[in-house]
Formats: structure tokens, C-alpha cells, sequence
């Protein structure tokens, strides 16, 4: 037989989440914190970041979108993706 007993443990949930770009703070229930753009990698040989060194950002969507919304290509995959969810 297993005996158990109660335990109270501490969880960390999101707060808020600060756009390292312009600084603006957003509440972890503002639906702007959905979307966020988190960047994560690691810089290969020669990287201009630094061989083998990892980065981090936390970049908001109007930081996103000054920095790369006039060459990003929009795929149109959200709406492929709708209309094949539709015919199952
Ligand atoms: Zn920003």
C-alpha cells in the first residue's frame, strides 16, 4: 500500500512579458503576449553573433513587423490549414 501525503509546492507562471526592442511590458493576460516572438538559436562557425554563442530575444509583433514586415512573405498557410480543417 502507498501512503500519501499533501505537499504545497510553488509554480512559476508568466507575469508579464517585456519586449527587449522598444521595453514595453505587457500583462501574461494581454493578448498582445500571444503575439510575442521568442528567439532562441545558437550561432554556428564565423556567426557575426559569435562562434557557438547562444541568443535570446523576447521581440514584440510592432517591433517584429518594423523590423521585417517589408521583406517577410505571408504563406497564406493559416488559411490553407482552416479550409482542409473544414473538410474532415
Ligand atoms: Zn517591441
Amino acid at each position: 500500500m502507498i501512503a500519501y501525503k499533501k505537499v504545497t509546492k510553488a509554480i512559476e507562471e508568466v507575469a508579464s512579458v517585456k519586449c527587449d526592442k522598444c521595453g514595453k511590458e505587457y500583462d501574461a493576460n494581454d493578448l498582445e503576449t500571444q503575439e510575442f516572438q521568442h528567439i532562441k538559436f545558437r550561432g554556428g562557425y564565423a556567426s557575426v553573433f559569435g562562434d557557438g554563442e547562444e541568443v535570446e530575444c523576447d521581440i514584440c509583433q510592432h517591433c517584429l513587423y518594423e523590423m521585417i514586415g517589408d521583406f517577410c512573405r505571408r504563406t497564406g498557410q493559416h488559411n490553407s490549414r482552416l479550409s482542409t480543417d473544414r473538410q474532415s
